[in-house]
């Protein structure tokens, strides 16, 4: 019977630490073994380091808790490697690196610890379930992998915790390659298949001091929840993760894919939840997202976005989602007197009666190359890029869909913004005023 454990978080309480403790986490691990610990940390700060961190990445805290977890354990610190392959942005600044810093983990090489940018190292390509993918070296050279993912919901993948968290490990045309194939579900199943295979990762600790319903972008709404789980069977912790949010596990279709693809089942009473009960801090989450309601938080009508399905990749995600954001955070109350709407993604075409369209990358550009040759009395602007650049598309954005004036002056304020940020003059905190309660700190990203 696998195990897992539902801690309540306290601070300063050794919570990580009885979490683990409680599963017999560090079972097969020795001092002398080379650890690797995969955080999720999607995005790399940047210019848009003013985003809530809260759900949306792993807290230092908990990696600082299970690095003297480790250090108790009488592992070495230079054995311990923090390994991440965020988002890569030039223009934005978003970088793995970067994330480093901007989740507060930079901190922890005082102890000694090592950190590790997948992006810019070796990748090894294997295959599982007739998939071919590249996985990052650092995966095949470390004895013990502790994959570290956050608690959320996800609006392509249902949900993001332990196996989807794994993606970050992969080179990035691997990963873009798992969504413009049209089977992401598929393809995150047979990557646990391959991780299976590895045997890793060893240890899966969730870290639910905060949690975030419909991710796994900061546009979701997080919320305090102060639980840990741990197991050291990914699969099981991710259906208790999964059922602790009130999400049926039937929901998730890479959980049916892997249950598939290796004998298992989704049936949870064969697991053994130690600690907490589920029901005593079950949420509802939901996992769909609109973006339209971004805008009409601001009161902002007549842009349109349909969903774009599990065939966007997340630095598109990321940039559609950076563009709602400054858009919203710069403009209100705005009747767009056309009707307009943004497709993005490869599968997605515009309604018939959406006079202006931002086809926004290239796979969108792709999809509808008819239209952009023959827009009749539409007007279709093809913003290409695999991913676009923010600045310009926030340009054709503005002027698209605002008056002269307004235009003006919302993108000259935007222009400077930017640049501010940039020049660390000036720090947006876009959705800061909805956090602005004591149980959010910034504290555990520091
Ligand atoms: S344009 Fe966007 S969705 Fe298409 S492959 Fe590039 S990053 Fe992925």
């Amino acid at each position: 019977m696998h195990e897992v454990s539902l801690v309540r978080y306290e601070e300063k309480a050794s919570s990580v630490k009885n979490a683990i403790d409680l599963v017999k986490g560090f079972e097969g691990l020795n001092k002398d073994d080379k650890v690797l610990i995969k955080p999720n940390i999607v995005w790399g700060g940047g210019l848009m380091s003013g985003i809530p961190r809260y759900g949306f990445i792993t807290t230092c805290q908990v990696i600082e808790e299970i690095v003297l977890a480790l250090l108790e354990f009488g592992c070495r610190a230079e054995n311990i490697t923090i390994g991440e392959g965020s988002v890569v942005s030039d223009e934005l600044k978003s970088t793995t690196t970067n994330g480093f810093k901007w989740s507060g983990m930079k901190r922890l090489g005082k102890m000694g610890v090592k950190f590790l940018d997948f992006n810019v190292k070796k990748f090894r390509t294997v295959e599982a379930e007739g998939i071919k993918m590249q996985i990052a070296e650092a995966i095949f050279d470390s004895d013990f992998v502790i994959d570290v993912p956050v608690l959320k919901t996800h609006f392509m993948t249902t949900v993001s915790l332990g196996m989807k968290n794994l993606k970050g490990c992969l080179s990035v045309p691997s990963k873009k390659r798992f969504h413009t194939s049209k089977k992401l579900k598929k393809n995150i199943a047979a990557m646990n298949v391959a991780f299976r295979d590895m045997g890793k990762p060893q240890l899966t600790v969730i870290d639910g001091i905060y949690s975030l319903e419909c991710g796994p972008s900061p546009n979701g709404t997080a919320s305090r929840s102060n639980l840990i789980l741990a197991g050291k069977d990914i699969f099981s912790v991710d259906l208790i993760g999964t059922e602790l949010m009130g999400v049926p596990v039937e929901d998730v279709e890479y959980f049916k894919d892997y249950a598939q693809m290796t004998d298992r089942t989704l049936d949870t009473s064969g697991i053994k939840v130690i600690g907490e009960k589920v029901e005593d801090h079950r949420m509802k989450y939901n996992y769909q997202v609109d973006y339209e309601e971004i805008l009409k938080r601001k009161n902002i009508t007549g842009l349109k976005m349909k969903d774009p399905g599990d065939t966007l990749c997340t630095g598109c995600v990321t940039k559609i989602e950076a563009a709602f954001l400054c858009y919203s955070a710069d403009i209100s109350d705005l009747q767009i007197s056309k009707k307009m709407e943004i497709c993005a993604a490869s599968k997605i075409e515009p309604d018939e009666d959406s006079e202006t369209v931002f086809l926004f990358g290239n796979c969108a550009c792709r999809k509808n190359k008819e239209l952009i040759k023959n827009p009749g009395d539409r007007n279709i602007i093809a913003v290409k890029g695999c991913t676009p650049m923010l600045t310009p598309f926030l340009h054709t954005l503005y002027k698209g869909t605002l008056p002269k004036g307004l235009f003006l002056k919302a993108f000259t304020k935007r222009v400077f913004k930017l640049m501010g940020t940039a020049l660390k003059v000036y720090n947006e905190d876009t959705l800061k005023k909805d956090y602005n309660y004591p149980e959010f700190t910034t504290e555990h990203f520091m």
